[in-house]
This record gives structure tokens, C-alpha cells and sequence, in this order.
């Protein structure tokens, strides 16, 4: 096949213990996933479905990458967050099979212009430019689930410069990984590459040129950035 421009790279994520990348065909993010969250948002956390957004597949970086702050913003926010990684095409997939369609996890950040989606929230506006922008998904090496299983509870909690900002149990996610993928999948059909960000706790906030966020699921190791 001869393209018109040169063709990229598909963008990529380490695995954990191997020479091979994940490739990523297509991030899709859970909003208000945890009950205390979505009442810092003023939501009520009642069992709503759950709903989607997208950023996109280059938005990813890898731990140890400098971020660099992004334009158009003047409240860049950290939202810590389990990163399901789909190893299995489907559509419908059923809660109870649905953990045959995962690779891996790894730990992520849903890096959010405030501002900008506040604003969309607003007007009703979509929310793309306020989540799907330039490096907006550090995403940290794969733990493929043959080796670590799947997790279900666990701590997840993130350090801004060595204080904890957020921290819960994987344990409180108001829709859990397997009933994620089912309503997902019943939305679009889910491929290998294709991974899903599933919602962050409570205790989201501002970071700055400078800061270091460490982020932690256990049994899936740590993800590093520093602000830029
Ligand atoms: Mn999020």
C-alpha cells in the first residue's frame, strides 16, 4: 500500500517484562466511576449506566515522560486511574466472560483541562478539548493478566512531590472492570489495543510546571510523570 504522506507509528505502551509494545488502537474512558468522586463533582453517585468518553490513541506517554503543560488551560487536573488493556475483539461481551477479553492492566492518568470541560458541561458542549489533548493518558507498562490475574480490589493512589492527593480501594468502582466491558461492548465492538480508562476516586486537583505524580494499583507497579 502507498500512502500519499508517510504513515505513523502505531502508538504504543511498554509491557511489563517483555520486548514487545501493546500497540493502542483506541482509549476509552469510564466517567464517574467512584461513588466519592462523583459527589466532589455534584453528582449523585446512585447507579447511573455508566457513560464514555475518548481521547485520543497518541494521547499516550509512558512512565518517566515529562508532560509538558498544555495550552488553553490554566487548571490542568490529575485523575488517577486503573487502565484495562483488551486483549480479545467482542461486541456484547457478557459481564461473565468478559475478563477472557483482557490482556492486561496498568496504572493511568486522565489528565483533564478543568477549565475547558467545566465550560463544556456548561454550554453542553463535548468535552474533547478539555480530555483528549496532547499527552492527556500517561499510561504505564502492561502487567499482562496471565501473570497477575485480575484485580479487583487493591489500593489506587496517587503523590503530587511526595504527598498523597488521592487514594481508595479498586474495590468502591461503582461499575466494575467486567461490567464495564459488557456495557461497553454493546456500545462499539471492543478490539485488541484498545484500552479503557475506568474512572478515578475522589481527591482530583491542580498540578503544576514541576510537579512529580506518582501513581500506585497494587500488583500493577508505579507510573512516574513530571509536569513540564
Ligand atoms: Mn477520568
Amino acid at each position: 500500500m502507498a500512502y500519499a504522506i508517510p504513515p505513523w507509528q502505531p502508538p504504543a505502551v511498554a509491557i511489563d517484562g517483555a520486548a514487545e509494545l501493546y500497540p493502542v488502537r483506541r482509549i476509552y474512558c469510564v466517567g464517574r466511576n467512584y461513588a466519592a468522586h462523583a459527589r466532589e463533582m455534584g453528582h449523585d453517585p446512585d447507579r447511573e449506566p455508566p457513560f464514555f468518553f475518548m481521547k485520543p490513541a497518541d494521547a499516550v506517554i509512558p512512565d518517566g515522560a515529562a508532560m509538558a503543560y498544555p495550552p488553553a488551560t490554566s487548571e490542568l487536573h490529575h485523575e488517577i486511574e486503573l487502565v484495562v488493556a483488551i486483549g480479545g475483539a467482542g461486541r456484547d461481551i457478557p459481564a461473565d466472560r468478559a475478563l477472557e477479553h483482557v490482556f492486561g492492566y496498568a496504572v493511568g492518568l486522565d489528565m483533564t483541562r478543568r477549565d475547558l470541560q467545566s465550560q463544556a458541561k456548561k454550554l453542553g458542549r463535548p468535552w474533547d478539548m478539555g480530555k483528549g489533548f496532547d499527552q492527556s493518558a500517561p499510561c504505564g507498562a502492561i502487567r499482562p493478566a496471565a501473570r497477575v490475574g485480575h484485580p479487583d480490589r487493591g489500593a489506587i493512589w496517587l503523590e503530587v512531590n511526595g504527598e498523597i492527593r488521592q487514594k481508595a480501594d479498586l474495590a468502591d468502582l461503582i461499575w466494575s472492570v467486567p461490567e464495564t466491558i459488557a456495557y461497553l461492548s454493546g456500545l462499539v465492538e471492543l478490539r485488541p489495543g484498545d484500552l479503557i480508562y475506568t474512572g478515578t476516586p475522589e481527591g482530583i486537583g491542580p498540578v503544576a510546571r514541576g510537579d512529580r505524580l506518582r501513581g500506585h494499583v497494587d500488583g500493577l507497579g508505579e507510573l512516574s510523570i513530571t509536569i513540564g
